[in-house]
């Protein structure tokens, strides 16, 4: 028999006491049905949070890899308007898909080669357009790019 404090009074009464005999404070008794319903409740929060944890995970590397082309595209035209005099006036086509390709590629880093073009001002203020073609590698270790060659015309 094991020995508790009464939650109102403070004096040290049975475990097993339905009532406390110094105040007459009801006493609950956690039982092992009770015991067991808590537990699986438990095991199921934790497996519910540890399945939510992992859908997020596969749908993240799934995007990541998906985009890949696309960030290429979008890094290219980066690179691009470092390149020309007036990048500020720089109007580049949006995303397609048939202007990247996949070079190479294997455990560290994946080349990609786009094929692309820019409408921007000269010197003049006429605005012409110059095509050009951009390799660049993502290096994935940490997610960052490298530009190989960059060739504009
Ligand atoms: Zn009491």
């Amino acid at each position: 028999m094991a020995l508790k404090k009464c939650k109102e009074c403070g004096k040290e009464i049975s475990s097993d006491a339905d009532k406390c005999p110094n105040c007459g404070k009801p006493q609950k008794k956690r039982n092992a049905l009770g015991y067991f319903v808590a537990i699986i409740i438990i095991i199921g929060f934790i497996g519910w949070i540890t399945s939510t944890l992992e859908n997020t995970n596969s749908t993240t590397t799934q995007t990541a890899i998906e985009d890949l082309p696309k960030l290429a595209f979008y890094k290219s035209q980066e690179y691009m308007r470092g390149y020309l005099k007036g990048p500020a006036g720089a109007d580049f086509p949006y995303y397609d898909s048939a202007s990247v390709k996949r070079v190479a590629g294997d455990g560290k880093g994946t080349m990609f080669e786009v094929t692309s073009y820019v409408d921007s001002q000269n010197s003049f203020g006429a605005k012409i357009r110059t095509t050009y073609k951009c390799s660049i590698v993502r290096v994935h270790a940490d997610s960052s790019w490298v530009m190989a060659e960059l060739k504009a015309w």
